[in-house]
């Protein structure tokens, strides 16, 4: 693809195509929005990295810090991966522990210590842990399955005085589109909290997508130290962390655990994100945006053997003979365990008469689908119609 515009996709050939991955997230307001590339064009034109302390990145954390009780305070990285490491360390600092607890089929970025039972681009891969990973580091890394409270209570009953952080997406998009009952949420909270580990919510997909303030702000369920990436940056390479004010203290110069990084927080994507998040104060978008969502749903309700999982403007098409009639699956898919057998086989002739049909989808039965402010009704009755073809013609 040479370019994007809203909701439109170009190839290298002049082919126009409606998208659905949106860069894999962050593009909540669809491509080259405008008011976002007037305020990264500002940046560009007064020097684009400077190296010493500037106004815009305290712009943006004062914007979030000013609306997301639980992150106090909050530091800029480059990348979500960038600021999953930064989190680990501080937990690890903060507990003086060394194991991390992770979840099966959560994504993390692709630091060492979290590429084990990964999603994203390993989910349809037949090993998904990747290959190139320290032993060392690995035995660091514990695994729970989702949905499952006995297997969260057997693994802190276990391991509960070592573990330095759980972390986990709390809305699961990286194997399918996972939402965890809040119950389960709930009790791996407590059993941190009893165990003196910390709470570690990965919002990079979530962060800024599902309202303002992501999950724990839907959800009430306030993490330590959460990350982001994607929304945060409008589309340009931003991640951050944050969390209490007293684990953050620990972060340096202010404390002894080290991070920096040459490019974090340069001014374009700080203001890039700071636009960003402006034009989804009052709600509007996020009202727009569910408003799509819930046509989605009602399109895909008469169409065979696909079903829809969706919460807000994420959402995950499911094509599998085991589905019901009706768009939704006959019980939510919540763990890795519940995943219909022929998922990812279904999906990939699907994926390519789409793309024939000038729609583009992410790559993989198991990534999940993103809507943006650009997005029209017609485009989801396209998408549907696309969709309805499709499954006629048996792809
Ligand atoms: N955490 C989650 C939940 C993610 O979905 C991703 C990327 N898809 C990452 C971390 C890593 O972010 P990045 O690709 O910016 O390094």
């Amino acid at each position: 693809m040479s370019g994007g515009a809203g909701s439109r996709l170009r190839d290298v050939e002049g082919r126009e195509y409606l998208d659905f991955c949106m860069a894999f997230g962050p593009l909540i307001l669809g491509h080259a929005d405008s008011g976002v590339r007037a305020a990264a064009t500002g940046a560009l034109e007064r020097g684009w990295s400077l190296g010493t302390a500037e106004p815009y990145s305290l712009e943006l954390a004062e914007y979030i810090t000013g609306r997301l009780p639980w992150v106090e305070s909050i530091r800029f990285v480059n990348s979500g991966t960038e600021a999953v490491m930064s989190a680990l360390r501080v937990a690890r600092a903060a507990t003086g522990r060394s194991k991390i607890l992770k979840f099966e089929g959560c994504y993390h970025g692709h630091a060492d210590a979290m590429l084990l039972k990964a999603g994203s681009g390993l989910a349809e891969a037949p090993v998904p842990d990747s290959a190139g990973l320290a032993p060392d580091v690995v035995q660091e890394t514990l695994i729970a399955p989702l949905d499952d409270e006995a297997a969260l209570e057997k693994m802190f009953a276990r391991e509960g005085e070592h573990i330095a952080a759980a972390i986990i997406e709390p809305l699961p998009a990286n194997y399918g589109l996972l939402p965890q009952r809040p119950q389960f949420l709930q009790r791996l909270a407590a059993l941190a909290r009893s165990h003196a580990a910390l709470l570690i919510f990965d919002e990079v997909i979530t962060g800024f997508r599902l309202g303002l303030q992501g999950y724990a702000g839907l959800s009430g369920i306030h993490p330590d130290l959460v990350t982001y990436g994607k929304v945060i940056g409008g589309g340009f390479p931003v991640g951050a962390y944050g969390g209490r004010r007293s684990l953050m203290e620990l972060v340096a110069p202010a404390g002894p655990v080290y991070q920096a990084g040459t490019l974090s927080a340069n001014p374009l994507a700080m203001c890039a994100g700071l636009a960003t998040l402006q034009r989804l104060e009052d709600g509007r978008v996020y009202r727009q945006l569910e408003s799509l969502g819930q046509r989605l749903e009602k399109g895909l309700a008469g169409l065979p053997d696909i079903a829809l999982q969706r919460v807000g403007s994420i959402f995950w098409l499911i094509r599998s003979a085991a589905m019901r009639p009706g768009g939704k699956p006959a019980a939510a898919i919540r763990s890795l365990r519940a995943l219909p057998a022929d998922a990812a086989a279904g999906f990939a002739p699907l994926f390519h008469r789409l793309l024939d049909e000038g729609i583009y989808l992410a790559p993989s039965a198991y990534e999940v689908g993103f809507l943006s402010a650009a997005h029209r009704e017609a485009d989801i009755d396209r998408l549907v119609e696309a969709l309805r073809r499709s499954l006629g013609a048996g792809a």
